[in-house]
């Protein structure tokens, strides 16, 4: 993982408007300092982002964590910042939270797609705290934050290695191992990757609204609504901005620009629950003998077969426990993700883009709809192009 040397060069990077792919808990980000309208612009530009999309501020863990220190962090970058926002402060971060609060005046409209409000989180990662760190104390400003959204081309599988970066976006950024000190970033290179080992968790963070006076859950991630109950139960009513917390709903709203494709491979990706995967493989297995017509997989198999080509797989992912109950039709590949939902959540996009560039024809078996598995099944849902309610 990276050195302190390549996080100090990481570090001028930024303060000279450059790019820096960050390893974060959730996937790897890719930054620029908030605060610089153009630096942010290049993120738009180098993942081919709509600029009405907006990105998260990743911002600097206190030196000694405590309520009040939370509070003056958010106060930063943020107005109206009610009591629950700095209560889930102290318990989750650092860590896969983001919070929308209303922005404060000095925030770019660049980093917020021109809304009154300002995603903030503050990661866990050793190497994107270090490198806030650096950053901070590298910046005359009193406020520092880095501006970054997932370091993937738009649309496309969210990064969890330094590997899934450079396979992203190539040339244009270099590994931070690759960068002399001293000397500046090459022609046409935007920015260098920090390594810092695969991701822990895997997928996004959660994302909480908290903007409108009552709690909206924006995305699902690794904080799921028992963790949040458990914070809100002790968070007292009446200091929510005189909204019933006990009434309020924990609505699922599509956050802007989450649209229903996202997270997506090239491949056709088709999702099954647990319980319908015996019926497919039985009607693969009946379909290149020959037997049945319907099966769409089957139909894919004949028609390359008939092509004389050598039969592509069929990628499918699933719990290795799963795949080991079943016996494979030989054209199906599979892609074995751990035991637990965090192992799932963790292998998931890996096992996407290995899927991608073995196959033309994926599937994937739906996780349970409990804890992380609700946040997986959303990804699954929109990597197939299917962006619905996830609660
Ligand atoms: P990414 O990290 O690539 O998933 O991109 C950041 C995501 O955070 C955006 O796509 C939005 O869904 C969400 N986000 C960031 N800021 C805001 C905001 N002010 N209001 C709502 N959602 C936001
Ligand atoms: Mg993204």
């Amino acid at each position: 993982v990276a050195t302190a040397a390549e996080i100090s060069l990481a570090v001028e990077v930024l303060a000279q408007g450059g790019l820096v792919a960050v390893p974060t808990e959730t996937v790897y980000g890719l930054a620029a300092d908030a605060l610089n309208p153009d630096a942010v612009r290049r993120i738009f530009e180098l993942k081919g982002r709509p600029t009405a999309h907006p990105l998260i501020v990743h911002l600097p863990a206190p030196r000694e964590p405590s309520a009040p220190a939370w509070r003056e962090l958010l106060e930063r970058w943020a107005v109206d910042v009610p009591p629950l926002a700095v209560e889930l402060a102290s318990e989750f971060w650092p860590g896969p939270l983001t919070l929308i609060l209303r922005r404060a005046a000095h925030v770019p409209d660049e980093v917020t797609g021109e809304l009154d409000t300002v995603g903030l989180r503050v990661p866990g990662h050793p190497v994107a705290q270090a490198l806030l760190a650096g950053f901070a104390a590298r910046q005359p400003e009193s406020r520092t934050g880095l501006a970054a959204p997932s370091a993937n081309r738009f649309g496309h599988i969210s990064p969890t290695t330094a590997q899934h970066v450079q396979d992203e976006f190539g040339a244009s950024l270099l590994p931070a191992q690759d960068l002399r000190a001293g000397s500046p970033l090459p022609q046409r290179v935007a920015g260098v990757i920090l390594d810092g080992g695969p991701a822990e968790i895997g997928i996004e963070s959660t994302i909480i609204d908290l903007s409108q006076g009552w709690l909206r859950i924006l995305r699902p991630g690794a904080i799921g609504l028992e963790q949040l109950h458990a914070v809100m139960a002790r968070t007292p009513e009446s200091e929510l901005r005189g909204t019933g917390l006990a009434e309020a709903q924990l609505e699922t709203v599509r956050a802007p620009g989450m649209l229903d494709l996202h997270y997506a491979p090239r491949a056709e990706l088709r999702l099954i629950e647990e319980g319908e995967l015996a019926a497919l493989l039985e009607a693969s297995r009946e379909r290149s003998s020959g037997l049945h017509a319907h099966d769409d997989v089957n139909r894919h198999i004949l028609s390359v077969s008939a092509a004389a080509v050598q039969l592509p797989p069929v990628a499918i992912i699933a719990s290795r426990e799963l795949l080991n109950a079943h016996a494979l039709p030989r054209c199906f590949l599979p892609i074995r993700l751990g035991a637990s939902l965090q192992e799932q959540a963790r292998g998931l996009y890996a096992a996407l883009r290995q899927a991608d560039a073995e196959a033309d024809l994926i599937y994937a078996v739906l996780p349970p709809q409990a804890g992380i598995g609700i946040a997986i099944r959303d990804r699954l849902r929109r990597a197939a192009g299917r962006g619905e309610s996830p609660l």
